[in-house]
């Protein structure tokens, strides 16, 4: 069994937005049935470099928080959505059917994290796929873990417990 997880590491990330944009050149405008439709040019987020300022001017300073999905194990979008356009496969990844959650705006809000995104276009919800299209053709990592120059994002199989990051 594989169970594939992310760890990331805040205190490695320089909010340098590589996750982002590989994110971004491996979605927009390309669909991966039944995985994912193509990304809309502009106000998704899938992978939300998040940026919080800390202290007062002059001693001020920016952490920044990766926020992709979380692909929770009791997933509040997959109890919510209808005729199970939101599922989670057996290797842990939660995939919103592309097809099926069309016209189900609702899906957006059933997010404690926010991370789900509306179509305007599909008329569909989108988010974060791990690359699952990817990993079915034998790739080790999503895009944005490839990308990360600092390796603040760790991928891997958190059944094997020698994998780093079951380690981590
Ligand atoms: S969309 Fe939200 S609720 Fe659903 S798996 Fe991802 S983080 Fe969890
Ligand atoms: S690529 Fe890595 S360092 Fe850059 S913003 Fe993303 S997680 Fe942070």
């Amino acid at each position: 069994m594989t169970t594939y997880g992310m760890v990331i590491d805040v205190s490695r990330c320089t909010g340098c937005h590589n996750c982002f944009l590989a994110c971004r050149d491996e979605h927009v405008g390309n669909d991966y049935p039944p995985i994912a439709a193509a990304q809309p040019q502009s106000g998704h987020r899938w992978m939300d470099v998040q940026e919080y300022e800390r202290g007062k001017f002059p001693r001020v300073r920016v952490d920044y928080l990766p926020l992709p999905c979380q692909h929770c194990k009791e997933a509040t979008c997959v109890s919510k959505a209808q005729g199970g356009s939101v599922y989670r496969r057996a290797d842990g990844i939660v995939v919103i059917d592309p097809e099926k959650a069309v016209g189900q705006r609702e899906i957006v809000l059933s997010c404690p994290h926010r991370v789900i995104f509306w179509n305007e276009a599909k008329n569909v919800p989108q988010k974060c796929t791990f690359c699952a299209h990817l990993l079915d053709k034998g790739w080790k990592q999503p895009r944005c873990v490839e990308a990360c120059p600092t390796q603040a994002l760790v991928f891997g199989d958190l059944d094997d417990p020698d994998s780093e990051v079951s380690q981590l």
